[in-house]
């Protein structure tokens, strides 16, 4: 039944090389019964890993912005496995380690920028893009000083902490001629790809509904999570975080934007990790389609990924479904529990690429802009579905 989910997704990576259409922010077209997503997420496959790497000097170059734990762990190791992409500078508030991290990945010191001299980076021609790898309040300042800056941005998930932020980066972008990309990796890494694959192609049968659940537990120990429960710089709780893992898994994996939210939000009286942001969110999406989708969201249980896809012929589970590595995906069907083994790739490292794929071939990013502010802005309408009680009409 699977035989051909290769195949397929090497023939998308091929219509991808290709070439596909802009990233609106559409709604499904219904033709009959059948729902024809306009949303081309399951079209854009990674790069084909046989493509060779770019010498040095064809690479874009990029400087990393906050070296916290996301970019010293993840990000920064990646480049490595970048066919495209090199890192060449560091923006920190912290002189010590960056020269540290310089050393280590041979970036010349004469690269190293704090937040008060952040915006002479235009005047380096070895910076191409930006990675904003700061605490959620910072994303749209920095996000579109680097843009004024002439450089191309990408930016983490959440875009930033409020709608009108978001727009003010797209503006700020269109204005520069840059390129702007949100590193939503789930939408790069190939079990993800396959799940959205395997859902839009019919292969579950008729869908039915999703269940998306992330949680992990807050740590005010870590220093990661300090900034973390301060509204001002987080935006939000654990939906904020983790909860657009669900809310984005929904998104991609019908292919549709919701059409009706309800959801709850609950967080444990006296717990001073929540005096400023929620633990728990649970949402419910309609989609035009009439696919429901179960979310949930926790900063109160151990670390949680899961997706599941209950289509009229099979159920999909992905568990973990949005980690950094060793995906897990099973089809359960009327032949029994088939596990489906696809290559793992770094997703990092993919997306990446990827921006700079369109920055060279001058195409819009898969992730743009508009895809982070959708995600914002619906994270405000469950907000406000959880606060009224009501059931939301988006
Ligand atoms: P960290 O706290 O570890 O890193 C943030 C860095 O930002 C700090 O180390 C610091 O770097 C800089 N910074 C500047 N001002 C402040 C401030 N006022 N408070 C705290 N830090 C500040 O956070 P994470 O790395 O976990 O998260 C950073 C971003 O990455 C967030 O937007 C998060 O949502 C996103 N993220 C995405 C993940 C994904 O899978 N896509 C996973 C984890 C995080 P310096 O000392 O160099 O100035």
């Amino acid at each position: 039944m699977f035989d051909s989910l290769k195949k397929e997704l090497s023939r998308r990576a091929l219509l991808h090389k290709a070439g596909f259409g802009l990233m609106g922010l559409s709604v499904a077209g219904v033709v009959g019964q059948i729902i024809k997503p306009v949303r081309t997420f399951a079209q854009a496959a990674p790069a084909p890993s046989k493509e060779p790497s770019l010498p040095p000097e064809k690479k874009l170059g990029w400087a990393v912005v906050g070296l916290g734990k996301f970019a010293t762990e993840q990000i920064m190791p990646s480049f490595a496995e970048c066919k495209r992409s090199k890192l060449v500078a560091l923006v920190s508030g912290d002189r010590a380690k960056a020269e540290k991290y310089a050393q280590q990945y041979g970036i010349n010191p004469k690269n190293i920028y704090n937040y008060q001299n952040y915006d002479s980076i235009r005047n380096n021609p070895e910076v191409d893009v930006i990675y904003i790898i700061l605490p959620n309040g910072m994303h749209a300042e920095y996000s579109i000083r680097g843009a004024q800056a002439g450089k191309h941005i990408m930016c983490e998930k959440p875009m930033a902490n409020t709608v009108e932020e978001c727009q003010a980066m797209i503006n700020a972008a269109n204005k520069a001629n840059r390129k702007l990309m949100i590193a939503y990796r789930a939408q790069y890494e190939p079990y993800n790809l396959a799940t959205i694959q395997l859902a839009q192609s019919g292969k579950l049968g008729k869908l039915k509904s999703i269940t998306s659940d992330h949680g992990r537990t807050l740590n005010p120990k870590d220093p990661a999570d300090i900034w973390r429960m301060q509204k001002k710089l987080a935006g939000g709780g654990s939906l904020y975080d983790i909860g657009i893992y669900s809310l984005q898994a929904a998104r991609y994996i019908t292919g549709e934007e919701p059409v009706a939210i309800s959801a709850m939000m609950y967080s444990t009286p006296g717990d001073s990790r929540f005096r400023e942001v929620e633990e728990n969110v649970n949402f419910v999406l309609r989609f035009p389609s009439g696919v429901l989708a179960n979310c949930t969201s926790s900063y109160g249980y151990s670390n949680t990924k899961r997706i599941q896809v209950f289509g009229s012929d099979a159920v999909l589970e992905l568990d973990p479904a949005t980690d950094y590595y060793k995906h897990r995906l099973v089809i359960k069907d009327k032949n029994g529990n088939q596990e489906q083994k696809i290559e793992e790739k770094n997703q990092f490292a993919l997306e990446m690429d990827h921006l700079c794929e369109s920055i060279m071939q001058n195409k819009q990013p898969k992730t743009p802009g508009e895809e982070g502010l959708q995600d914002v802005r619906l994270m405000q309408l469950i907000y406000e579905a959880a606060r009224t009680g009501k059931t939301i009409k988006v």
